[in-house]
């Protein structure tokens, strides 16, 4: 890889455009992936907000599932927000009946944790690794991790609940940084990118 690394946004449901520019203002290459072809393409992937249970059935008619579940294992980078981080959970406390996920991070989700649609809020959330002040959190229908394995780092958490985790090249947050101007997560993610390459 050069030092500007390709970066694929999984383009099947959600805030993939978001996710785009953030990630081209980060200084990656930032790229659509919606077949494994374009998967096999990229340095890492972000698995965008949304609805999981959409992006997991499309995930399975796309046949990305297992290419997916492959890289990761193999140590691709990858950063979930929202929605992407109900997809990297290897177990959600409450999933839609046939809901699959990618796993990646050993933590139990819970979907839909922090209330409905019109209990969406922002709030200022301090991220270990991230400097100059707390990111601005927008949590939609947010979902928090209820409990992660020995191998997980947290890196953040609101209100008592985490919503911000690593586990080794696998990055998650309950919150969408990608619908602010603050792009330092994506930054972050970049440079977990580049040390992998
Ligand atoms: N509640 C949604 C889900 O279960 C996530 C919402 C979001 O990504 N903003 O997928």
């Amino acid at each position: 890889m050069s030092n500007t690394p390709v970066i694929g946004v999984l383009a099947l449901q959600g805030d993939v455009r978001e996710h785009l520019i953030a990630l081209a203002s980060a200084d990656a290459v930032a790229r659509p992936v919606r077949r494994p072809e374009e998967l096999a393409e990229v340095d890492g992937l972000v698995i965008p907000g949304g609805e999981s249970t959409t992006i997991s059935k499309l995930a399975a008619l796309f046949g990305l599932m297992e290419p997916l579940r492959e890289r990761i294992a193999a140590g691709m980078p990858v950063y979930g927000t929202c929605a992407g981080l109900i997809m990297l959970a290897d177990k959600i406390l409450d999933p839609r009946s046939g809901q699959e996920t990618f796993g990646g991070i050993d933590m139990i989700v819970r979907r839909n944790a922090f209330g409905r649609q019109n209990e969406s809020f922002e709030a200022g959330v301090g991220v270990t690794g991230i400097e100059d002040g707390p990111v601005e959190g927008v949590f939609i229908r947010a979902p928090w991790v209820e409990s992660v394995g020995a191998q997980v780092e947290v890196l953040a958490e609101h209100g008592g609940h985490i919503v911000a985790v690593r586990q080794g090249n696998a990055l998650a947050t309950s919150f969408h940084p990608e619908l602010t101007g603050d792009h330092r997560i994506h930054a972050l993610f970049v440079d977990m990118v580049r040390a992998a390459g």
